[in-house]
């Protein structure tokens, strides 16, 4: 058969955001291809009960493989993928993206010789290639791929029998179908002995995690102006003296300075504070779409025409790298700290 085979990622009982973004983004390409999403997980049997798993049903999985097997970790999971695979005959493998969703992808590319994308951002179908008499479904995927600085968009079409696609963190949307329950299916999978030299140490939450963004009163963030990861420090600093969170654009947490669940906008989270301060932030629409409903926004910039002025309350002109730092102490001084 074909189908679109997606691997969901799953923590203390629950899948994440991301994961289900991409189950229901291949069940939508599955029901205009004319095929079905399946779903994959894999972790220790206690920790994926029937219910759980089954609950991918509501985002459109019609069937879940169960794996046994090291949780967390890339290549377990590109050995069951490889093996699902190969047993049901799937045509694409999709991830939602993130660093386990792009080692594994990358991972299952090279395992099964197959044409892979990645940080894609909107996949469609093309019904001009479709071979539906061959066996092929409706049509073929077509990923969307921005380039060179996200100014364009590519379209990458797939030569190879299965297609890997990986998307942008939190590019697809969780979107809840029905309330039918997946049909689970146990997998017994042989590891490769290389996939089980690596083990977990130890598994938690990323810095910023601890506060949930969305509900704080007052949003420090900060931009590529910050010139590399320790410069999050002065606005943890200011953050603390002004009793709010840190936040963070997107080209920082790809970049690995802060955690990705800190990222506000299009493809990260959305919030509404009291106060935005945004630190070396350009102030992308990507980035605007997330904070602009925030009540006052305070830009710090170098640059007198980056765009973030456009749409803040207060703009300072200057380096942020001396304006935070006597910010925080005047803040503190205000507060009898
Ligand atoms: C489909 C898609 C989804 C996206 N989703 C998101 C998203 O969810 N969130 C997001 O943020 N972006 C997103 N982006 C990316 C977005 O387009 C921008 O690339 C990103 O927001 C830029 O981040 P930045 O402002 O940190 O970096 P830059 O654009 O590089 O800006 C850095 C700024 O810092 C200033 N600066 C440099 N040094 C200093 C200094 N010493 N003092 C003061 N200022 C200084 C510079 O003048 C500049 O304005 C997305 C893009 C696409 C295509």
């Amino acid at each position: 058969m074909s189908g679109i085979l997606v691997y969901a990622l799953h923590h203390d009982g629950a899948f994440n955001k991301n994961s289900l973004g991409a189950v229901s983004e291949g069940a939508r390409l599955a029901s205009e291809l004319g095929t079905e999403c399946h779903a994959l997980v894999l972790g220790e049997a206690a920790g994926l009960p029937d219910e759980l798993c089954a609950s991918l049903g509501r985002f459109g999985a019609t069937k879940v493989f169960r794996v046994e097997g090291p949780e967390g970790l890339a290549q377990p999971v590109v050995d069951a993928m490889a093996t699902v695979i190969g047993d049901g005959g799937h045509e694409y493998a999709l991830f939602g993206g993130g660093l386990l969703g792009f080692e594994i992808g990358a991972g299952l590319s090279a395992r099964l010789d197959a044409g892979v994308c990645m940080e894609v951002t909107n996949v469609r179908v093309d019904e001009r290639s479709g071979d539906e008499a061959a066996g092929r479904g409706r049509g073929r995927l077509v990923a969307e791929r921005p380039i060179l600085q996200d100014s364009q968009v590519s379209d990458v079409h797939y030569a190879s029998g299965v297609g890997v696609i990986i998307g942008r963190l939190n590019a697809f949307e969780a979107r809840e179908s029905g309330d039918a329950d997946a049909v689970v299916e146990d997998v017994a999978v042989e590891f490769a002995p290389h996939s089980l030299r690596a083990t977990m140490v130890t598994r938690g939450e990323q810095r910023g995690a601890d506060v949930n963004i969305e509900d704080a009163d007052i949003l420090v963030a900060g931009g590529r102006g910050l010139g590399k990861a320790e410069g999050f420090e002065q606005l943890e600093a200011l953050a603390g003296a002004l009793g709010g969170a840190v936040a963070a654009t997107r080209a920082v947490v790809d970049a690995g300075w802060f955690s990705y669940a800190a990222q506000i906008g299009q493809t990260g989270k959305t919030v509404s504070p009291k106060l935005y301060l945004a630190a070396g932030i350009s102030g992308a629409i990507q980035h605007k779409v997330g904070m602009q409903g925030s009540e006052n926004i305070v830009a710090i910039n170098k640059d007198a025409n980056a765009p973030i002025f456009e749409f803040a309350d207060l703009g300072i002109v200057g380096d942020l790298n001396k304006i935070v730092p006597r910010l925080t102490e005047a803040v503190k001084a205000r507060k009898g700290g």
